[in-house]
């Protein structure tokens, strides 16, 4: 893994009611170096982000006062930062619905430390790569995405690409390390009205993949984010393909 020369310690807001997690996460994050800022209500937590600016959030959804879907959605109307979902295995619908809402990524509780700080790592990156501005050369592997002449190629070769197959690769590769969800492409790629027609996606990821990927049956670049969406990762996942 290689990290930026000097990524100094990022201020994290963790809001999560149950004691112990809380703790566990704030132990983790110290130990890499970051600031934490503790909130046990959704209350204190919108507060807390107004006042810290903290460059990420770590957001437990079933808070005492409210849904942690409803902190995002205020979040989002002024906030760009990431934001890192805790979710109950149990709650399926509460995590897409939190990605729709704009959340970045999501663990499955219980997660451990290693995990927690990888995930950590590949947000705070994305956001200190933003803050570089957009580039017109987008590069991952041997593949190059030439944003400004809309070409990709392998090795300096040309890959054609389907005008929705170029679409979702664009999509995905602007968004690394991110959750996107199905819904997400959906309506961006086709329009509104085929919001639940999911088997679109599948198909022409299928395809994208055939072009994109050494081996499409263990992608490693384009993640399946099981019953969710997928995410593009810039490192090259190598852990799919169950
Ligand atoms: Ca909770």
């Amino acid at each position: 893994m290689n990290l930026p020369q000097e990524m100094p310690g990022a201020r994290v807001l963790v809001i999560e009611d149950e004691t112990d997690i809380r703790h566990f996460v704030r132990l983790a994050l110290e130990s890499d170096g970051h600031e934490v800022t503790e909130a046990a209500t959704l209350e204190r937590g919108l507060i807390e982000a107004g006042v810290r600016r903290p460059d990420l959030v770590v957001l437990d959804l079933g808070l005492p006062d409210g849904d942690g879907v409803d902190f995002i959605r205020t979040f989002r109307s002024w906030s760009s930062t990431p934001v890192l979902v805790l979710s109950a295995r149990s709650a399926e619908y509460d995590k897409v619905l939190a990605l729709d809402s704009g959340a970045d990524d999501y663990l499955i509780k219980p997660f451990g430390s290693a995990e927690l700080l990888a995930r950590t790592r590949a947000h705070l990156r994305r956001r200190h790569r933003h803050a570089g501005g957009d580039e017109a050369m987008l590069r991952f592997g041997n593949i190059a995405i030439d944003r400004a002449r809309r070409r990709v190629t392998r090795d300096g070769d040309l890959i054609h690409l389907t005008p929705i197959e170029y679409s979702l690769l664009l999509k995905l590769t602007s968004h690394p390390d991110r959750v996107v969800t199905h819904r997400q492409l959906l309506q961006e790629l086709w329009g509104p009205a085929h919001t639940e027609s999911s088997h679109y996606v599948r198909v022409h990821m299928g395809n994208l993949r055939k072009k994109i990927e050494v081996d499409s049956s263990r992608p490693r670049w384009l993640l399946t984010e099981t019953g969710v969406g997928y995410r593009f990762s810039p490192e090259g996942g190598s852990h799919q393909g169950a």
